[in-house]
């Protein structure tokens, strides 16, 4: 619940000539749509400002992505080379996430910050970390009114994208009442709902639904049901061309299971890793698995990477789940 305000961060805006704005690594769709939003934003209200769009790591934009207006203009942080004035994030407040991009924020002037995610320190000149927005989005947005700029149809597509994905279509418990609101000022501007859904959620290739089905096909539920998990190896990626950054929605396939209250995915990634997804249906707090894990995120939305293979990583992973539920079942 951090927050300077965004008169500071206005100021701190107002004072840097190069801005770079960056969001955290393996970008979601609130982290690319937030920062397109927020870059046009800057943009618009400070025309004289460089503002760049920096990417944390050297991935590619995913696939569903591509079609945020502005994303080609997202640049890697290692092909970037000044020394900005301002290194602003947005969903995200802490460099722990910023890949590549650790070093461009090290060597900038300031720190700005707009985000979502429980952070217990401040890391930053100014910032809003309100962690009851259900999507940075939400923030972008807010900044955006309190400036009075305009709310253009890209911006709101973009904003529209954050919000549909950070609460998975508005069926989240991060679904509240100011998403809404906010969803329907972004589509009074001219933001697409149907053309969010279409690039998103019904541009799927014949391979990613093959291997959602071989995931499908191995889903495994414990404690009488109420903690779902399944993976993919290394090799069923390879075997189905899909790429580490395409796999984001598999998670969503085990929290489908009826009565699952804990859903666990966890996937092969490049260097003898294990990357987990972890969502909780009830109010429990998987979070607190993702920390001890040495990842992160929210009470019922957060993730983890951890050395070794699937079977180590379960290893790890399953017994601190099953603690969850070692008081009797029923408590939070
Ligand atoms: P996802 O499972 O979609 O990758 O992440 C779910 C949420 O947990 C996201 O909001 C993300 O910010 C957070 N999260 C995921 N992985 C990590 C991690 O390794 N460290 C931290 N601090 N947060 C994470
Ligand atoms: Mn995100
Ligand atoms: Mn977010």
């Amino acid at each position: 619940l951090q927050r300077s305000g965004f008169d500071a961060i206005t100021r701190l805006v107002e004072g840097a000539a190069t801005i770079a704005v960056c969001a955290h690594t393996s970008p979601d769709g609130d982290a690319l749509g937030s920062e397109l939003a927020l870059v046009e934003l800057i943009e618009s209200v400070w025309p004289e400002k460089r503002v760049t769009a920096l990417l944390a790591d050297d991935d590619e934009v995913p696939r569903i992505y591509q079609f945020l207006p502005g994303a080609e203009r997202l640049v890697r942080a290692v092909d970037y080379h000044d020394d900005p004035d301002l290194f602003f994030c947005v969903d995200l407040s802490r460099p722990d996430r910023l890949s590549d991009a650790r070093a461009v924020l090290e060597r900038s002037g300031g720190v700005a910050v707009l985000d979502h995610h429980p952070a217990d320190e401040v890391t930053w000149d100014a910032g809003v970390v309100r962690p009851d927005a259900a999507a940075a989005g939400v923030l972008v947005a807010e900044y955006a009114l309190h400036l009075g700029g305009p709310l253009t149809p890209t911006m709101a597509q973009n904003l529209l994208c954050a919000l549909v994905t950070d609460t998975g279509r508005f069926q989240y418990q991060n679904a509240n009442g100011e998403a809404f609101r906010v969803a329907s000022a972004l589509v009074d501007s001219g933001a697409s709902p149907s053309d969010v859904a279409l690039h998103v959620y019904q541009s799927d290739r014949v391979s990613y639904l093959h291997l959602s089905a071989t995931v499908m096909g191995r889903i495994t539920t414990f404690e009488r049901g109420r903690i779902a998990y399944s993976y993919a190896t290394m090799a069923d990626l390879e075997a189905n061309a899909v790429p580490v950054a395409e796999c984001d929605g598999l998670v969503d396939i085990v929290r489908r299971v009826d009565g699952c209250e804990i859903a666990l995915f966890l996937k092969e990634v490049p260097g003898g890793k294990v990357r987990g997804n972890l969502r909780a249906k009830s109010d429990r707090d998987i979070s607190v698995v993702a920390r001890e894990m040495g990842g992160g995120g929210h009470p019922s939305a957060a993730g983890f990477t951890v050395e070794g293979d699937i079977d180590r990583a379960l290893a790890v992973v399953l017994p601190k789940l099953r603690a969850l539920y070692a008081d009797g079942g029923d408590g939070r």
